[in-house]
Formats: C-alpha cells, structure tokens, sequence
C-alpha cells in the first residue's frame, strides 16, 4: 500500500489526523505528512475513510 499528501493541496484541516493519526500528522507547518510507511497493522477502512474526508482530495491511496 501506498499513502501519499499533496501537500500543496492540504488546507491543514486536521480532518485525516483526528481519523487516522496512526499515519498522517500535521507538520508543523500545519500541513498534513504520512509518518509511517508501516501499514500492515492499520485498519486500511480507516486509510480509506481518512482518504475520503479530505476536503481537498489531498490523500491518495494506492493498493
Ligand atoms: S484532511 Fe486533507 S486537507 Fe485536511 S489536513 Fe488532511 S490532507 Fe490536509
């Protein structure tokens, strides 16, 4: 599995971390970063889900 932000789309609004902070975090830019390339032990419902609450449609997750 690939997770990736576009950080140029990321507005910062906190929405993936809140859902699945287990990967994505806010730098301290305010900006959205993929912290973990380890995914084998995270619900991928919940990648998904953070995938799709982006507003931006920032994240993109490849299988
Ligand atoms: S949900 Fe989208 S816009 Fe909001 S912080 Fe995450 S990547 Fe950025």
């Amino acid at each position: 599995m690939k997770v990736k932000v576009n950080q140029d789309n990321c507005i910062g609004c906190g929405a993936c971390e809140s859902i699945c902070s287990e990967v994505f975090a806010l730098n301290d830019d305010g900006i959205s970063t993929v912290i973990t390339d380890k995914f084998e032990n995270i619900d991928k419902a919940v990648i998904k889900d953070a995938e799709e609450s982006c507003p931006t449609s920032a994240i993109t997750v490849e299988e």
